[in-house]
Order: C-alpha cells, then structure tokens, then sequence
C-alpha cells in the first residue's frame, strides 16, 4: 500500500505517519526529515536548502523528488510507503507517479487532514521534541509529566524547529495554499482522496485513517 498524507504544517502528518509505521510496518517518507538530516550534517543539499526553509519557502523540486527516488530505490518492493509533507507541487505530484511506476507501484488513498488555520499556529509554535529521542511535546497540550525530563527517555536536553515560529509558519501556510491544495484535483480525478477531521483528537484521527485503510 501506499498512501499521501497531505495538509498544512501542523495538520498533524508526522505524528499519523509514525502510527501508520507503528502498526502497519509501512515506511515514512518524509521530505521535511530527509531535508533536516541533510542541514544537519551539512551535505551540498543540506547548505543548499537551509536558507529557503528557514524562511518557510519550499526547496526545489528536482531535490525533493530525488530524495523521495533514492529512498524508494533503497526499500524492499513489499514495504508500503506513507509519503509525508511529499509531494508539495503538481511538478512533484507528476514526479511521484514517474517514480512509483518504476518501482511498479500504485497510489492507494490520498489521505487530507483537514484543519483550522489559526488553531494550527499555537500548534505549531508550542511544540518540542525530546534532543535523545524525538518524543514531541506542546507548551499548552502536552508537557514532560515532570519538568524539563523526557517521559519516555529520561533526556533533559529539549530542541524547537528553526522553522516553527510565527511568522514563517504564516509562509509556509502561503506556500501550502498556493502550491500544494492545488494538486487535490488530480488525485481526486481518480478517486483516491479521503477527508479526516484534522482538529479531532489525535487517537480520533488515527482510527478515522484506520478505516480507510482497512
Ligand atoms: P516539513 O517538515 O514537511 O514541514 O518541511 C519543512 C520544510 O522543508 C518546508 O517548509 C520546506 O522548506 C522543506 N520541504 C519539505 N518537504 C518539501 C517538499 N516536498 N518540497 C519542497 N520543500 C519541502
């Protein structure tokens, strides 16, 4: 199976991708995390993209969808894939469908979250993630049960995304309106996009994505 979560930042892709792994044992594919990695340890790509995403604009689409190839090259032909934050475009939209027929796979849904704009600023402005393990958390929603350690790893060290502040979570939601919700129609000429109320609880979410799946 493979699936594309797709929804403005915030909207709560990489919180379901990680279920959908967890108890499908599919794989994620996330453009934003390859990008991350790349920035982190410095690789051409990395530099290249830094600045554009700390602005909130969006990378280039030859770089995203080379990611997105190599990785599918690189995983066993039976592992779904759970495209997340990918694809961003209709140039990107064109891609994936270049790249999954070479790897003679289909696209199976195109799940959209659908969320509130405003409530996914606090959302996105508040969040934190565990340096050791990755644990996110929320100022408003979801702190560490004690104070400043990880509930699940005992770390004390706590890293915010350069990109989740204010005013570059406006630009990316441009950017999403713009050029992301404009490639629906495509997938909805084929039948495949199912709608999820993004704002219900996370749990809510995850088994509203389990039915259609199932
Ligand atoms: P994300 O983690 O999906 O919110 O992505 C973080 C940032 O990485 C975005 O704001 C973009 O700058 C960049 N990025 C991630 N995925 C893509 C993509 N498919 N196309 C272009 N830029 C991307």
């Amino acid at each position: 199976m493979n699936i594309i979560l797709l929804g403005p930042p915030g909207a709560g892709k990489g919180t379901q991708a990680q279920r959908l792994v967890d108890r499908y044992g599919m794989r994620q594919l996330s453009t934003g995390d390859m990008l991350r990695a790349a920035v982190k340890a410095q690789t051409p790509v990395g530099v290249q993209a830094k600045s554009v995403m700390d602005a909130g604009g969006l990378v280039s689409d030859e770089i995203v969808s080379a990611l997105i190839g190599d990785e599918l090259a690189a995983m066993g032909d039976d592992v779904g894939a759970i495209f997340d934050g990918y694809p961003r475009t209709e140039a990107q939209a064109h891609s994936l469908d270049a790249i999954l027929k070479e790897h003679g796979r289909t696209l199976d849904h195109v799940i959209e979250l659908d969320v509130d704009e405003d409530a996914l600023v606090e959302r996105i402005t508040g969040r934190f993630t565990c340096a050791s393990c990755g644990k996110g958390y929320h100022d408003t929603f979801e702190q560490p049960r004690q104070v400043g350690v990880c509930d699940r790893c005992g770390g004390t060290e706590f890293k915010r995304r350069p990109d989740d502040n204010e005013q570059t979570v406006r630009t990316r939601m441009a950017e999403y309106r713009a050029k992301t919700a404009p490639i629906l129609p495509v997938y909805e000429a084929r039948d495949i996009v199912s709608r999820v109320d993004g704002m219900a609880d996370i749990d809510e979410v995850t088994a509203a994505i389990g039915r259609i799946l199932d």
